[in-house]
């Protein structure tokens, strides 16, 4: 594509849209633009349709292309080792002094998720300790803050950095497709009447609107799962395999109630929502949870009040990133031995493969 080249070599990865797919835009883009002109008789009817068609495509164009080129983000500095630590865990065998390094190491830092057996999330390959909802991707061989998935179709990690610009090419893809569609619509049914001249724009006509229309379907179920996701406040993986928290496994545990669950990912201020542009709340590396403690060490929660995430002011945990308020929940490391006792009940989670998310134990 023309706008991508440029920037390619400034991004440093191999990195294309596949070359099918930039030729199959600008072949629908030219047919449908001048289906358009050839159907309508209006001048008045021709200017609107062809305002929203440009419009409508500009903005794809656009998201697709920050969810490829914008560089998924990385834990930060805080959350690797230190040299001293690195050299501690080489000599220490596997097991309870390993553990002991990394649990000293994540101290001060705002984690809440724990593995599967109740130990400090720790990725060997990047010697880093994870932020909660970062995952190691083994495609880009990094620690991806909140990944959710690794795209072939954008051949780019989608995470916390782009996980708004994904949602925006997924909606604006799919309205693109329904336009295409509902222009061709006329012409197809001429089709299957006999209406059309018999030339070599008959293929063409099919052709796109078959295009469209299966495109229209698998990125409406594919739209409307994020949507779903996006209002649980939950990643892909973790819609796979829920995090486990100090106390266990809590499918919900990062969500705050559908309005602030959307917040998180499309910003405070509105005018921002339907634009490609970064407006997510939060840091990537903390972020707000919504859990009922259950922590044996600490008071619980009067058996009256409603468990269940539905209301966020009454948490223990604040519900602004946790760097901002200084919070050191963590610094008791007694209670997180007692929590390994019941590590995560959630077992139908490991079953799935879990795309290209690393194992952890
Ligand atoms: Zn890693
Ligand atoms: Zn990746």
């Amino acid at each position: 594509t023309t706008v991508g080249s440029p920037l390619r070599k400034e991004v440093g990865l191999i990195r294309k849209s596949p070359p099918f797919f930039s030729l199959l835009m600008k072949y629908v883009f030219f047919l449908t633009l001048s289906l358009l002109l050839v159907s309508m008789e209006n001048i008045g009817e021709q200017v609107v349709c062809l305002i929203a068609y440009h419009l409508l495509f500009a903005m794809f164009v656009w998201s697709y292309w920050k969810t490829i080129f914008t560089l998924p983000m990385n834990p930060s500095k805080e959350f690797h080792l230190s040299y001293a630590e690195k050299e501690l865990l080489e000599r220490e065998p596997r097991g309870e002094a390993h553990q002991e390094v990394l649990r000293r190491a994540a101290k001060d830092l705002p984690i809440y998720t724990r593995t599967m057996s109740g130990a400090i999330r720790y990725c060997d390959r990047c010697q880093l300790i994870k932020p909660d909802r970062c995952h190691h991707c083994s495609v880009c061989d990094k620690c991806i803050l909140k990944m959710d998935h690794h795209c072939p179709w954008v051949n780019n990690c989608v995470g916390f950095s782009n996980y708004k610009f994904f949602l925006l090419f997924l909606a604006y893809s799919l309205l693109y497709c329904l336009f295409i569609a509902a222009t061709d619509l006329q012409y197809f049914i001429k089709f299957w009447t006999n209406g059309l001249p018999d030339t070599q724009a008959k293929f063409h006509i099919m052709f796109l609107f078959f295009a469209a229309a299966m495109f229209s379907v698998s990125l409406s179920s594919l739209f409307g799962y994020h949507c779903w996701l996006v209002s649980k406040n939950k990643s892909t993986l973790e819609a796979f395999r829920s995090p486990v928290f100090r106390h266990g496994t809590d499918k919900n545990g990062f969500s705050l109630g559908f309005s602030k669950n959307m917040r998180q990912v499309f910003g405070d201020e509105k005018k921002y929502w339907l634009l490609p542009v970064f407006s997510s709340l939060g840091d990537g590396c903390s972020f707000p949870t919504c859990l009922v403690n259950q922590d044996p060490e600490q008071p619980s929660t009067p058996a009256g009040l409603n468990p269940a995430s539905k209301n966020p002011e009454n948490h223990q945990f604040p519900a602004k990133p946790l760097r901002e308020s200084q919070s050191h929940l963590l610094t008791d490391s007694q209670s997180w031995t007692e929590s390994s006792t019941n590590p995560g009940k959630d077992k139908a989670g490991m079953s799935n493969p879990a795309l290209t998310m690393e194992n952890e134990t």
